[in-house]
C-alpha cells in the first residue's frame, strides 16, 4: 500500500487536460499492484467492511497490461512534449522513426570523413545547433578553396569570427529527413498519449471507486495495526450521555515518551451524573492537565472514526460536537488580538455546544487582568454547567473556581498529583479527586531557565501576596527595591512642602494665615 500513488491525483490532472506520462505510469503501476493488494487481503479472516471493499475493486487487468506495454518502464518526463515515454516495440512505425533517428548520427559521421577525404581539410567537421540543424564547419583560413570553387558543392551558410559553416545538397536532405522524423515521432506519441489518456478517463468511475476501496483498506489496516502495535481497545460508542474512559492515554505524547523509554500514565475521565459531567482541572503547570484534555477530545474523535482507542476501556455517548479553547493564538492580520482570539472561540463555544458536544476549555481568561479574566472564567463554567449542559473538560489556574463545587451539582473537582518532594515537586502526571491551591509556576519557571534573580524576587513578591493577601501598592512598602523608590520620593520634597509641614494652622491668627499664604506663593514661584 506504501508504494501506490496517488491514483486520484493522476486521473484528475488526465480529465483536466493537464496529465502527463508520469500520470499515465502512475495509474499504470496502481492498477498492476491492485491484484496483489486483493490477493493479499483475500487470504485474511476480515471484517466484513474490508471484505466488500476488497471485493469492490474493479477488474483492471486489461487496461493494466496495456498501460505497461505502452509505457517506458524508465523513469517518465512530465510534459507530452518531451517525449520518449512510450515503450519501445508498442507501435512499429515509431520504432522504426526511432531508429532513424539514431542512425542519422552514423550517417554523418560518414559524411563528414568523406567531406574530410574531397577537401584534405582533415578539422573539418559536421556539427548541429538548435537553430540551423546540421551544418559543415571549417576553420576561417581553409575555407576559401571551398567558397572558389562550387564543384565541390559546398553551399555558404554563415561567417562566422574563426570560421565558416557551409552545407550541401545530401546534408540539407538528410537534415530535413531527420527533422521529419523527429516530427512524426512527436506526432505519434502525442496519439499514442491522447489515446491512452481516454481510455484511462473512459474508467474513471470505476477507478476512483478502487482508490476510494484502497483508502478505506489503507486506513483499516492502520487502525489495526496501531490497535495491536499499542495495546489500544475496542471502544463502545452508543447513543447515551455517557462518557467513560479507563486508563486513557494520548497517543502522540504516549509515543513520544516510550521513543525516550519513559513511560506514559494512564488516567481515567468518567463523565457522567455521579462523578459530574463537568470536570474542573487543577494543577501545577507541566502536570499534563493539558494532555489530559486533549488525550479524551482524541480518544472520542478515534472512537467515532471507527479506530480502536488508547485506553483500557472506553464507553462514549456519540459526541455531536467536540469544541477545544487551547492554546494562546493570534489573528492580527485580521485585527483580532491574543485575547479576542480567545474570547471569539469561547462565545463560539457558548453559542453552540449541546447536551451532545464535549468541549475542552484550557485556561480561560489569561488573557487579561486577574479580576476580568477570573469573573469570565467564573460565569463560562456557570453557563456551560446551566445552559450548554455538554460533557466539559475545564482545566484552569484560577483556583477560586473551585468554590463553585458548592453551587453546580454536576460540577467535580479533579487535579493533577504531585509530589512535594524535598523542596522539589514531582509531577505523577495522575488525576486525582479534589483542587490544589497552588500552580507551582515559579518552580516551572525555574526549569525552563529563568535568571535565578528573577525567580527570587518572584518568589519574595509570591510570599507577600500570599501572606498579606493584600493590594500591590501596600507589598510595595515592604519590598526593598519599591520602598528605595518611595524613599527618593520622600528625599525629593519641594521647599513650599518642607514650609507647610512646619506650619500648624491652629496655632494661627487670621493674618498670621494670609501671610502663611503669601510665603507659599512665593516659593512656588
Ligand atoms: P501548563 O499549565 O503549564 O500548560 P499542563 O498542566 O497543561 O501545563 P501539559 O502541557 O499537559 O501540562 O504536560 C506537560 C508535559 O508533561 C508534557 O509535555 C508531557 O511530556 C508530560 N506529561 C503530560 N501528561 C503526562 C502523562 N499522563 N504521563 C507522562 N507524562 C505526561
Amino acid at each position: 500500500l506504501k508504494t501506490l500513488p496517488d491514483i486520484d491525483r493522476s486521473l484528475s490532472r488526465l480529465a483536466l487536460g493537464r496529465g502527463g506520462p508520469k500520470d499515465l505510469g502512475a495509474l499504470r503501476d496502481a492498477l498492476l499492484l491492485l491484484p496483489f493488494v486483493q490477493n493479499i487481503f483475500l487470504r485474511e479472516n476480515l471484517p466484513q467492511i474490508m471484505q466488500t471493499a476488497i471485493h469492490e475493486l474493479p477488474d483492471f487487468s486489461y487496461l493494466a497490461q496495456k498501460l505497461k506495454k505502452a509505457i517506458s518502464p524508465d523513469s517518465l518526463p512530465l510534459l507530452v512534449r518531451d517525449g520518449n515515454f512510450v515503450a519501445s516495440g508498442y507501435n512499429t512505425a515509431l520504432d522504426d522513426l526511432r531508429q532513424l533517428d539514431k542512425d542519422a548520427e552514423t550517417v554523418f559521421k560518414r559524411m563528414q570523413a568523406e567531406y574530410i577525404e574531397k577537401t584534405g581539410i582533415s578539422a573539418l567537421k559536421i556539427v548541429s545547433n538548435t537553430l540551423i540543424g546540421h551544418f559543415i564547419e571549417v576553420n576561417s583560413k581553409y575555407a576559401q578553396p571551398l567558397l572558389d570553387d562550387p564543384s565541390l558543392g559546398f553551399i555558404h551558410r554563415q561567417t562566422m569570427l574563426n570560421c565558416v559553416r557551409f552545407t550541401t545538397v545530401e546534408l540539407t536532405e538528410k537534415e530535413n529527413q531527420l527533422r521529419t522524423a523527429k516530427e512524426q515521432i512527436q506526432a505519434i506519441e502525442e496519439k499514442i498519449f491522447a489515446e491512452l489518456a481516454q481510455e484511462v478517463i473512459s474508467r474513471s468511475k470505476e477507478i476512483l471507486q478502487a482508490s476510494k476501496s484502497l483508502a478505506l483498506i489503507d486506513i483499516l489496516a492502520a487502525f489495526a495495526e496501531l490497535a495491536e502495535n499499542k495495546n489500544y481497545c475496542r471502544p463502545v460508542v452508543d447513543n447515551s450521555l455517557v462518557f467513560e474512559i479507563q486508563g486513557g492515554r494520548h497517543p502522540v505524547v504516549e509515543d513520544a515518551l516510550q521513543s525516550q523509554h519513559l513511560t506514559f500514565a494512564a488516567n481515567d475521565c468518567v463523565l457522567n451524573e455521579d462523578r459530574g459531567t463537568l470536570w474542573l482541572l487543577t494543577g501545577p503547570n507541566m502536570a499534563g492537565k493539558s494532555t489530559f484534555l486533549r488525550q479524551n477530545a482524541l480518544i472520542a474523535i478515534m472512537a467515532q472514526i471507527g479506530s480502536f482507542v488508547p485506553a483500557t476501556s472506553a464507553h462514549i455517548g456519540v459526541v455531536d460536537k467536540i469544541f477545544s479553547r487551547v492554546g494562546a493564538s493570534d489573528d492580527l492580520s485580521r485585527g483580532q488580538s491574543t485575547f479576542m482570539v480567545e474570547m471569539v472561540e469561547t462565545a463560539n463555544i457558548l453559542n453552540h455546544a449541546t447536551n451532545k458536544s464535549l468541549v475542552i476549555l484550557d485556561e480561560i481568561g489569561r488573557g487579561t487582568a486577574t479580576f476580568d479574566g477570573l469573573s469570565i472564567a467564573w460565569s463560562v463554567v456557570e453557563y456551560l454547567h446551566d445552559h450548554n449542559d455538554c460533557r466539559t473538560l475545564f482545566a484552569t489556574h484560577y483556583h477560586e473556581l473551585t468554590a463553585l463545587k458548592e453551587k453546580l451539582s454536576h460540577m467535580s473537582l479533579h487535579q493533577m498529583m504531585i509530589k512535594d518532594w524535598d523542596g522539589k515537586v514531582i509531577f505523577l502526571h495522575t488525576v486525582g479527586d479534589g483542587a490544589i491551591d497552588r500552580s507551582y509556576g515559579i518552580h516551572v519557571g525555574k526549569l525552563a531557565g529563568l535568571p535565578a534573580a528573577v525567580v527570587k524576587r518572584a518568589e519574595q513578591i509570591l510570599k507577600k501576596l500570599e501572606v498579606q493577601n493584600t493590594h500591590t501598592t501596600s507589598i510595595v512598602d515592604d519590598l526593598p527595591l519599591f520602598s528605595a523608590v518611595l524613599q527618593q520620593e520622600e528625599t525629593s520634597k519641594s521647599e513650599a512642602e518642607e514650609y507647610l509641614s512646619t506650619i500648624n494652622p491652629d496655632d494661627l491668627t487670621p493674618k498670621q494665615a494670609l501671610e502663611v499664604l503669601y510665603e507659599l506663593k512665593k516659593k512656588i514661584n
